[in-house]
């Protein structure tokens, strides 16, 4: 506990009836960078906003350095906070920009003089303190930034999505100077960002967040080796996700094949999610040697290696990433090593929900009625339903349904997509189909009275 700075828990926000963060645990350790990554919506700026002070949660604790932080208002918490807009006061020049906070704090003349030159010079803008900061540019005026959140020393610095708004390059050399000043500083940063190449280029350590939880935390190896669940391997680098089946420990089938994987501890036959990263699978134009071949369908060079797309003998599509070129058309020979078979535990196996029988031959789930065959169940029942992925039907007509909702998340598994569905209630629902949707794109729900399997919960 003693290098722990920021210590969460079970903090939780709701905005109205919205849950926007939901029982987050975390420990933030001293010094380290972490970051906060995940897609737009996911409640990573209300978490950097509850530590900083801007928001209160609506449960949970946190603390900083073993004191409760949430009953000091944000003036008062030693940290301070870099913005996606620079919020720089445009009447005043880099110098008094900078010296703001200490003048405020009526901080002696010479002493101002002196934290400023040298946070001016560590963020590289030491000839810039008489400058407008109008003349300046985004990424320059982005430094001040930075130089006005470190002069009064805080003990963190938190940075909401501060490179955002500048162009490619200079936000790659921003990230390499951030890092530098992180080393320089030894103090905590916490950043937030929806860009997983950021992440990974400058934390210590990740927190992965979607819909409000966090999935996932670890280094940046950890998280792109190692992926906990598919929403982490998709929304990490690029990825093959796929079904498959743990035969026995350190065997798994998928696409039609057996291969020696390295993971261990599944039930035998137990269906899994399979994560191949595609610079790990090895594409060769003999035959001979490998484990299963391929047509390749589409080659694209992408400034360093080729993209290519490879069907299966069994209609498998795998995305391949190799230095050479392979000719569409052609069929190649494909290797996957032990190592390079990323193994995930599924996080369930059907749509479930609690139900109710409402009356002969229907069945209330998710706030809608649905015919179905209710033999051997008396009205008033409770039941659990279990549709199957593939038994979920999602029309266009979304009026020619009592359940409707949005695709939330897609995922393609080499031969299907995988999506999930958020209802207008709240709830989600996952569906495989070879339909082609867009995220956000408003669906009908529709599922068959012969697909809907009851089972009476007893009282
Ligand atoms: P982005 O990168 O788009 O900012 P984010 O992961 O940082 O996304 P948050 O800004 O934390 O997400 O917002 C999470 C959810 O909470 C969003 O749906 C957002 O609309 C909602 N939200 C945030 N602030 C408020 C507020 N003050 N009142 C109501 N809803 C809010």
């Amino acid at each position: 506990m003693k290098d722990v700075i920021i210590n969460i828990e079970h903090v939780s926000k709701q905005f109205g009836d919205k849950v926007v963060l939901d029982d987050i645990n975390l420990q933030i350790k001293k010094g380290e960078f972490i970051t906060f990554l995940g897609p737009s919506g996911c409640g990573k700026t209300t978490l950097l906003r509850i530590i900083g002070g801007f928001h209160l949660p609506t449960d949970g604790k946190v603390e900083m350095e073993g004191k409760d932080l949430l009953t000091l208002p944000p003036h008062k918490r030693p940290l301070n906070t870099v913005f996606q807009r620079y919020a720089l006061f445009p009447h005043l020049d880099v110098y008094d920009n900078v010296a703001f906070g200490l003048k405020l704090k009526k901080e002696d003349n010479e002493d101002i003089a002196e934290k400023v030159t040298k946070v001016l010079r560590m963020v590289g803008m030491s000839d810039y303190e008489d400058r407008d900061v109008n003349s300046l540019s985004g990424g320059q005026q982005q430094r001040i930034a930075i130089a006005r959140a470190i002069v009064n020393q805080p003990k963190i610095l938190l940075l909401d999505e501060p490179l955002s708004a500048l162009d490619l390059k200079m936000r790659k050399d921003m990230q390499i100077e951030l890092k530098e000043m992180h080393q320089k500083l030894g103090i905590t940063f916490i950043y937030v960002t929806h860009d997983q190449e950021e992440a990974l280029t400058l934390s210590d350590t990740i927190v992965v967040m979607n819909e409000g939880k966090i999935q996932q935390i670890g280094t940046p190896e950890d998280i792109y080796n190692e992926p906990q669940n598919a929403f982490v391997a998709d929304f990490i680098g690029e990825s093959n996700i796929l079904v498959g089946t743990m035969i026995e420990d350190r065997k798994v089938s998928f696409i039609g094949h057996e291969f020696a994987c390295v993971d261990e501890g599944f039930e035998p036959n137990e269906a899994v999610d399979v994560v191949l990263r595609p610079e790990d699978i090895y594409i060769m134009n003999k035959l001979e040697g490998a484990q299963f071949t391929g047509v390749v369908k589409s080659c694209t060079f992408k400034g360093v290696h080729n993209e290519i797309f490879v069907e299966t003998e069994n209609g498998f599509e795998l995305m391949i990433q190799d230095y050479n070129f392979f000719q569409p058309g052609n069929t190649v020979g494909l290797i996957i090593k032990p190592a390079d078979i990323h193994v995930m535990k599924k996080d369930c196996l059907s749509n479930r929900f609690e139900g109710e029988i409402t009356a002969e031959g229907e069945v209330t789930f998710l706030d809608t009625i649905f015919d179905c065959d209710t033999t051997g169940f008396e009205v008033g029942d409770k039941v659990c339903v279990d549709v199957a992925f593939e038994k979920v039907d999602l029309l266009d007509h979304k009026e020619d349904s009592d359940l409707r909702g949005f695709v939330s998340f897609i995922l393609y598994k080499g031969n299907h997509y995988h999506l999930t569905i958020t209802t207008e209630g709240g709830a989600k629902l996952f569906v495989n189909t070879n339909d082609v949707w867009d995220k956000l794109d408003t669906v009908g729900v529709n599922i068959n009275a012969e697909d809907i399997r009851l089972t009476k919960i007893e009282a």
